[in-house]
């Protein structure tokens, strides 16, 4: 298949996407795939979800899109579900996670500005991480990968290992640092779940020297492990700011900047917009998804699920260790690092009927949908269980 007049910026599946029904996804042949990528973590309560459809269809009924120069009721409920559920005070709503991340990163830079401090403008980064495609984000994440080839790096990030405490001291030490950014599990980098201990000293650190501390919530939030926000596993470690996006409309594009009063203090009328953001049909579904996904047996779901998962999943690496260096992650948010290329295993999964995500540090991500099944997790695990055999036998014949 050829991309057409389509951009190359994809690496999309050799077949079209006709339709969706909970975990499987079927093609345009009518072949169908246990989808474990589920839109990247977004469809948390799988496709074509009843409630969410009723949702939709309602508010489609009503009104879809006025602006912000308008008052939307949604808005004010959805921002009070998220804030009662967490630190925060105040949302923001935008459209994709990346926005949500210029939202917060734009809050931290005005915080720092109303009180005075003018030259408190660094943002802090850690390697592994990601926070969307735009120039703040790239930046703010620094992988190299995503940066290249467009031009200098901005001005107002620092990159550092999330392993090297004296830099990091030093860093969040200095007069010009505005705010550290991070993922209390790591997505796109390869499924890798910070200990809270990590956390605890991000906290410590930031709030001893006045700076903001910020979550990258976007891919592990929304119960993706087992509690509502990945970093609630962890008493006393809560952010200043946080994003949220993927799951948040659990399909459909909605994002989110949270923070509490003080920290969104610069964010007052003009300073930032969005067209999109916030539109009603956005919040009619985030509202319905809300509503599913903050539950005590989806939430316990998910954590017996990943036990599941996690427990057959180490059965097949100690059968095939040949193929899988290790099982990582945490809650339905699973990385296989793997031996071989993970491009190619995803290739022999797709040939089991399994549909994975790809990951930084050659790994795979399994991103079921929060209510799935324990038939259903046997299932992908028999499937790729099938294809580390057939990873063997191509490593086998390659030797
Ligand atoms: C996906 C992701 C983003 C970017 O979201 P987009 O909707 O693609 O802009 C930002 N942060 C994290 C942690 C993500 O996983």
């Amino acid at each position: 298949m050829t991309n057409g007049h389509l951009m190359g910026t994809y690496n999309a599946t050799p077949f079209d996407v006709a339709s969706g029904d909970g975990v499987w996804l079927v093609d345009t042949t009518g072949r169908r795939y246990i989808d474990c990528v589920q839109g990247i973590a977004t469809n948390a309560l799988g496709h074509a979800h009843p409630r969410l459809i009723d949702a939709l269809q309602a508010q489609a009924q009503k009104v879809w899109h006025v602006s912000n120069l308008f008052g939307v009721a949604e808005q004010r409920l959805l921002a009070q579900r998220l804030t009662e559920a967490c630190f925060a005070d105040l949302a923001f709503f935008a459209n994709t996670g990346t926005e949500a991340v210029e939202a917060a990163l734009k809050a931290a830079r005005r915080y720092h500005a109303v009180n005075g401090e003018l030259e408190r403008v660094d943002i802090i980064g850690f390697s592994g991480s990601f926070h969307g495609r735009t120039y703040a984000a790239m930046n703010a994440s620094g992988n190299p990968a995503y940066l290249d080839g467009f031009g200098p790096r901005l001005p107002g990030y620092i990159q550092l290992d999330l392993d090297d405490d004296v830099s990091l001291a030093a860093a969040v030490n200095s007069p010009t640092t505005a705010a550290v950014i991070v993922e209390p599990v790591q997505g796109e980098g390869g499924a890798r779940s910070l200990p809270g201990a990590v956390l605890a000293r991000l906290r410590d650190l930031t709030r001893s020297h006045g700076v903001l501390l910020i979550y990258d919530e976007v891919q592990c939030g929304m119960g993706r492990t087992g509690k509502l926000f990945a970093h609630q596993w962890f008493d006393g470690v809560e952010p200043d700011i946080m994003t949220l996006a993927k799951a948040l409309g659990a399909g459909f594009p909605v994002s989110a900047c949270l923070a509490t009063a003080d920290a969104a203090k610069g964010m007052t009328v003009g300073v930032h917009g969005t067209t999109f953001g916030g539109n009603p049909l956005g919040m009619a579904v985030a509202l319905a998804a809300f509503k599913e996904i903050n539950r005590e047996e989806v939430l316990v779901n998910v954590q017996s699920a990943s036990a599941d998962f996690f427990e057959r999943l180490e059965g097949v690496r100690s059968r095939y260790p040949d193929v899988i260096a290790e099982v990582r992650g945490k809650g339905l948010l699973i990385g296989i690092r793997l031996i071989p290329n993970n491009r190619e295993f995803m290739a022999f999964a797709r040939d089991q009927g399994l549909l994975v995500a790809g990951g930084g540090d050659n790994c795979v991500r399994l991103l079921p949908p929060l209510t799935i099944v324990a038939d259903e997790v046997m299932d992908v695990v028999a499937r790729i269980e099938r294809a580390c055999e057939a990873a063997r036998t191509a490593l086998g014949k390659a030797a």
